[in-house]
């Protein structure tokens, strides 16, 4: 009796210390001694040069997993044998992310991409990368930035999520549950080394620049929805065409809105980048009424980068979309109705830009960046981690790595942040309800754009890292008695680090951007 014991203790020792180390490995810092930090100011007036590319990083899906009766399927029950109709048998799919769990994707709508836009004053050269993709985290991001040669003469890379919801997981979070990343390994590699050569071609392409700023700050309202109290948005679509100061081509655009890309919703099996890409498609070919182009594109490699999507902006089924033509209204989320939501984009971008508020050739670059360390106090990220499910490691006792960039161009200015902001952070209007869970005032203010000193303000969110939602600390609201008379916690502090996270991103910008002006 006493050996069998012995035996059992010994193997749930054994056990013990095999989660253990395993754990300990899942929780390692995997860059420890990294910091990103810069501060250089140029208020010189010096000729600027451009660079656009765009590589793929479309996932190679079979046209559909098909079982033994040849029908299309994407939710196989264990034990059962799947064909991905090269008749290979295994059922390794890829894992759509944004909505529910174990959607393997069954195909190809349109291409996902890295697009980049390099911008050099002659003595700092910034890389700004959107990735079709839900999310990239930041030890991604460090990768992407090592494996980019110093040939490249790259100061600074910016890698930003379109948050697309119908392309694959690159999060962790989608796949099959229990305890299993979504992340297909092999793919994430490979869109790190797409990100690099997307990087490398757009320096490759440099010209002399001319920058026409436009934009529409009102247009776009109608077709996004605010699905989370106080009603704020950032509904503005905020524009910069890369002109060849020699022969007066497009070389590329960049176009800075905020919105969820789920018009598709959460049935869709097919990869796309959602509306986006018929923003980018109308942008650069034109938008077409049927086979009749009604307004000419502008040509050149444009650029679609996501703002302040928290708290929540989306374009819900509940919200109708028309076609622009034909006036048709669709409510179901179909490729028709992102296509009809894109259109109206690319129209009220193509129309902007003809009408620049100002061109400009001569400018300086000044940037600072800051890394931060942030405590995860959210406990299913902790499991998560702690799991290997978000693969990030840590840098230190539960705690992530991240970071903020504030940048001005002359009269532009940007600022990055490395997730889902609510946009009463960026243009004002944080409210301190009755009924919160800190009964504070609202901490995050002057609000960003405040602040911001440029005349044309851009924010790029969901880059260099993607922490979840960004919420102001007098609006969290888990416990009861809830706020706006809900009579349920409302959805979103689930999937943000912490209710300190808006806080003290918010602090290091403000002192970010007193600096940089
Ligand atoms: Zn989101």
């Amino acid at each position: 009796m006493k050996t069998v014991l012995k035996i059992i203790g010994s193997i749930l020792l054994l056990i013990t210390i095999t989660i253990s180390i395993w754990i300990s490995t899942n929780l390692k810092d995997q860059n420890p001694d990294y910091k990103a930090d810069l501060k250089i100011i140029n208020k010189d007036q010096s000729e600027l040069h451009a660079g656009f590319a765009a590589v793929k990083i479309t996932p190679e899906v079979p046209d559909s997993w098909v079982d033994a009766n040849n029908d299309a399927r994407y939710d196989p029950k264990d034990g059962e044998t799947f064909s991905d109709g090269n008749g290979n048998g295994k059922f390794d799919p890829v894992w759509i992310a944004g909505f529910g769990n174990g959607r393997a994707a069954n195909g190809i709508h349109d291409d996902l991409w890295a697009r980049t836009m390099v911008i050099d004053d002659g003595k700092t050269r910034l890389a700004i990368v959107a990735l079709d993709v839900i999310g990239f985290m930041s030890n991604e991001v460090i990768d992407v930035r090592n494996l980019i040669p110093a040939s490249a003469g790259v100061t600074y890379t910016i890698i930003s999520s379109t948050h697309t919801h119908e392309g694959p997981d690159l999060l962790g979070l989608w796949g099959k549950p229990p305890f299993k990343s979504g992340v297909n390994r092999a793919y994430l590699e490979f869109v790190k080394t797409q990100a690099v050569k997307s990087v490398e071609a757009a320096v490759t392409s440099m010209r002399p620049v001319r920058l026409a700023i436009s934009g529409d700050l009102t247009g776009a309202a109608h077709l996004v929805k605010d699905t989370r109290e106080p009603e704020v948005f950032d509904p503005g679509i905020r524009i910069i065409r890369a002109i060849d100061k020699e022969n007066g081509t497009t070389l590329g655009s960049l176009i800075a809105w905020a919105d969820h890309p789920e018009t598709l919703w959460g049935k869709n099996l097919m990869i796309s980048s959602d509306f986006p890409h018929y923003v980018r498609e109308g942008i650069e070919k034109g938008v077409f009424n049927g086979d009749s182009m009604v307004k000419s594109g502008i040509g050149g490699t444009a650029i679609y980068i996501n703002g302040a999507v928290g708290g929540l902006m989306t374009t819900h089924p509940s919200l109708s979309v028309k076609d622009p033509f034909s006036g048709r209204e669709f409510n179901e989320p179909t490729f028709e109705k992102a296509e009809a939501q894109g259109k109206q984009l690319a129209l009220l971008v193509l129309n902007a830009m003809e009408k620049p508020v100002e061109n400009i050739e001569m400018a300086g670059i000044s940037l600072i960046v800051r890394t931060l360390i942030l405590p995860i106090d959210n406990k299913t990220f902790r499991l998560a981690i702690s799991l290997g499910i978000l693969d990030r490691g840590t840098a230190g006792w539960m705690k992530m790595r991240t970071e903020l960039s504030v940048f001005n161009i002359g009269p532009l200015s940007f600022v990055t942040l490395p997730g889902e902001v609510y946009p009463e952070i960026i243009n004002g209007g944080v409210e301190a309800p009755e009924g919160r869970d800190f009964d504070e005032p609202p901490v995050e203010i002057p609000s960003i754009r405040d602040m911001m000193s440029g005349k044309y303000k851009y924010i790029f969110g969901l880059a260099n890292d993607e922490i979840g939602y960004i919420i102001p600390r007098s609006q969290w609201d888990v416990k009861e008695p809830f706020t706006y008379g809900r009579k349920d916690s409302p959805y979103g502090e689930e999937n943000s680090l912490g209710a300190g996270t808006a806080p003290a991103l918010h602090r290091n910008l403000k002192e970010m951007l007193s600096e940089l002006n």
